[in-house]
């Protein structure tokens, strides 16, 4: 990206620093990688000095946004739906010692695949206006399509924080991908519960989709949310998540 319409880089940034023009910076790593003419200045969040992840005494998690996907990989990669997810990306260690959790959940790339963790770890955010004030989203909600939040104008991602059932939980987890390594074109976690199968589908629809199984039916995703892109045609998206459900639903089952 040519970054010849920024004139300020303002470092590091708080929340009551925004204003029209501003983009919050994380990594860089999606936010350099497209024209972003009506960007002025650059917040940058990963100055803020936000710690990482802190594990609180009841054994749950916050995770900065500002935590980089290689930090989150050495301090929680003994779980394995950590690691799973941190290798979903289509990028090597050059780009997971830069890019951050939460720079992922904002770009609200489909293939995001913290945004898969999010969902399925049940992960709430924190997210603060410019005026200070913080609200809490489920991040089940906080994609709304392509690109896409509910982030306000000026509001910024502050921190997921993960109940400690979460990493108690059994999962399993199915990639697709049109290359070994090519971009996911359908991310499908399933977490078992007493209740059957909470089933997170990304990667394949333009926002995440959490179904109930075996209770839930797939054909509640309407066909229109299948992404439609050179990493996968919709039809070939929907397949996967099909079958992937039932080898889910076979294994945790
Ligand atoms: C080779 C390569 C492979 C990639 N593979 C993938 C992939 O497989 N899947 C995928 O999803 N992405 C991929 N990406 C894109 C990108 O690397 C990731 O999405 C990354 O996680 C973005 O994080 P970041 O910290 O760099 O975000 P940034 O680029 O800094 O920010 C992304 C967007 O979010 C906003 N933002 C950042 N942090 C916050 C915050 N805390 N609050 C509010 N807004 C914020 C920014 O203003 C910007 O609009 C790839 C990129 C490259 C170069």
């Amino acid at each position: 990206m040519d970054l010849n319409t920024v004139t300020e880089v303002i470092s590091p940034a708080a929340p009551g620093c925004w204003r029209p023009g501003d983009a919050w910076l994380g990594g860089g790593t999606a936010l350099f990688g497209e024209p972003r003419p009506d960007v002025r200045r650059l917040l940058d969040l990963t100055a803020a000095g936000w710690p990482p992840l802190t594990v609180h005494d009841d054994g749950s998690v916050e995770i900065a946004a500002t935590c980089t996907v290689a930090a989150l990989y050495e301090r929680l990669g003994r779980h394995a739906i950590v690691r799973q997810c941190c290798h979903a990306f289509l990028a090597s260690f050059k780009i997971w010692n830069v890019a951050t959790v939460g720079g992922n959940l904002c770009a609200a790339l489909p293939a995001g695949p913290m945004i898969s963790l999010a969902v399925a770890l049940d992960a709430s955010l924190l997210l603060i206006g410019p005026d200070g004030a913080g609200r809490r989203v489920p991040a089940a909600s906080f994609v709304t399509g392509e690109g896409t939040t509910v982030l306000r104008e000026g509001e910024l991602l502050r921190s997921l924080h993960i109940p400690a059932s979460s990493f108690a939980a059994r999962y399993a987890c199915r990639r697709g991908s049109l290359h070994r390594h090519g971009r996911s074109a359908a991310l499908l976690i399933g977490r078992g519960s007493s209740a059957g199968v909470i089933l997170t589908v990304t990667a394949a629809t333009r926002r995440p989709h959490v179904l109930r199984l075996p209770a839930d039916d797939l054909a509640a995703i309407p066909a229109g949310d299948y992404v439609d892109d050179v990493h996968g045609r919709p039809i070939w998206r929907q397949h996967l998540t099909r079958h992937y459900a039932a080898q889910i639903l076979a294994e945790l089952s």
